[in-house]
């Protein structure tokens, strides 16, 4: 990309930014492959916390292991343990502190399938719904009831615990009701679309009832081409049909913009991190300028 194209997209996001009513955030995995945290790879930060299961297993990613068949429950606990308080435990990615700078004082949104809660770690409660479930909570596999547990810091203890790759048995979780297997309360053919669940899609309606008559910037940050049906391709719908309504999607890789929404949109092929922080400096000289 040219610098004055570059810098044109800039400006373009920040005018969109600055215009809008109301800012629907649209975050996925690319949103924390920028911010350092790849679950497919297998990379230094994948090293740090998982290396005794690379070494011992194979595994290769963090998503890797998540799907390893362990053979018994003392491992698979030692690994989702590890995974859990990784995830708790790792410092917030730079580019959602940049995001939350750019977004202050305005209307916004922040829809994610991102498990992570890296958008939740700085974002308010009220403002996130994480669709997808989230990687330090528990649900019953079966499931059995409508419960989600938090389990950070019990992960945290089941860590100290580990010893080569497995837990002691009797730190296993069991469900609190039937007594069964503890899954994590993410996407998986046992997902628990219970009372959290519907929470998040009501919250992120309400917004979109409140505002589709306004004018409304949809903000996609790192969705791939493997699941568009939960970002993608809703904000291409709702910006193609609503009155006021303009789309920005930036991702290195799959930033898209159909046809149809030529008139209505920008994709923005550069490195998510890049775009923010450069974005915020941006913002920040101007509203320097402007009280001078
Ligand atoms: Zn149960």
């Amino acid at each position: 990309m040219l610098p004055e194209q570059y810098q044109d997209n800039i400006n373009t996001l920040l005018q969109k930014i600055e215009e809008a009513d109301a800012i629907v955030v649209g975050g996925a995995a690319g949103m924390s492959a920028a911010a350092g945290y790849n679950w497919y790879r297998d990379d230094e930060n994948f090293r740090k916390y998982f290396n005794a299961f690379a070494e011992k297993y194979g595994i290769d990613s963090i998503f890797g292991g998540f799907y390893y068949k362990f053979r018994t429950e003392e491992e698979r606990w030692a690994y989702l343990a590890t995974l859990i308080n990784f995830v708790a435990e790792v410092p917030l990615g730079q580019p959602y502190k940049d995001l939350y700078k750019i977004l202050d004082g305005k209307e916004y949104f922040v829809l994610t399938t991102n498990q992570d809660t890296q958008f939740m770690q700085i974002f308010p409660e009220e403002k996130v719904s994480a669709i997808q479930g989230n990687w330090t909570a528990l649900q019953c596999s079966k499931p059995c009831h409508d419960q989600i547990y938090p389990y950070a810091e019990q992960a945290k203890e089941l860590c100290s615990h580990i010893e080569g790759t497995k837990i002691p048995t009797s730190m296993v979780p069991e469900c609190p009701v039937c007594g069964g297997p503890m899954e994590l309360w993410v996407r998986s053919f046992v997902f628990l679309e219970g009372t959290k669940f519907r929470d998040e899609h009501r919250k992120y309606r309400k917004f979109l009832l409140e505002n589709q008559e306004k004018k409304v910037l949809f903000l996609e940050l790192g969705v791939g081409q493997m699941t568009p049906m939960f970002i993608k391709e809703p904000f291409w719908n709702m910006t193609y049909s609503w009155p006021d309504a303009y789309y920005i999607t930036i991702n290195p890789k799959d930033a898209l913009l159909p046809g149809q929404l030529e008139e209505k949109g920008l994709a923005i092929h550069e490195d998510i991190a890049l775009v923010l922080r450069d974005a915020l400096v941006e913002q920040q000289k101007e509203s320097k300028e402007g009280a001078v």
